[in-house]
């Protein structure tokens, strides 16, 4: 078993419930055994800035699926969350990330772990700070890199989803 972080976003409907709903279905099964969720947090769009505020978390759990089973069963997640409120080719419910997996190292075409630009998102600090704070990703803690970051007038929406929450 190796330690998975996950990161959540939605800014389509009920966003902070999408985030619940994605985080309660990963740990509903075999796949990821819980461990700790952050809160649900409201951040700024970044990249494309002319759509709405998200909703970002991040969660920690444990699994024995290599990394690219472990996307195909995140991509599932996506799939069916996102099907039941979104149309083909319309704005995505939820997006699913992995962060980065124990201490895996890898770069295909499908899959790059650690993520890509979790360091430099702040949408993705911020919540990993709250749970992982001194995990170092290219000779930086989470937590240096989420200070570096600055105010981004992010605020919590809702407190870390439990298992019982369903
Ligand atoms: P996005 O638009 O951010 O959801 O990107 C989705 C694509 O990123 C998928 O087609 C994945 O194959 C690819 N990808 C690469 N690395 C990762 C990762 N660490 N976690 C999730 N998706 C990834």
């Amino acid at each position: 078993m190796r330690e998975i972080g996950l990161g959540f976003g939605s800014n389509v409907g009920d966003k902070v419930d999408n985030v619940r709903r994605a985080i309660a279905r990963v740990f509903a099964g075999p796949e990821f055994e819980f461990v700790v969720a952050s809160s649900i947090w409201r951040t700024a769009p970044w990249g494309y800035l002319d759509q709405d505020w998200f909703a970002n978390a991040c969660a920690v759990g444990r699994t024995s699926l290599t990394p690219e089973d472990a996307l195909t069963f995140t991509q599932s997640v996506e799939e069916e969350l996102g099907r039941e409120q979104t149309f083909r080719w319309g704005p995505r419910v939820i997006d699913v990330d992995i962060l980065y997996l124990g201490e895996t190292r890898l770069s295909s075409e499908r899959l790059i772990i650690p993520h890509k630009e979790m360091m430099n998102r702040a949408f993705v600090l911020a919540p990993l700070a709250e749970v992982r704070p001194d995990l170092v990703f290219d000779d930086r803690s989470v937590r240096e890199a989420a200070e570096a970051m600055g105010e981004q007038g992010f605020s919590r929406l809702a407190p870390p989803w439990r298992p019982d929450q369903g």
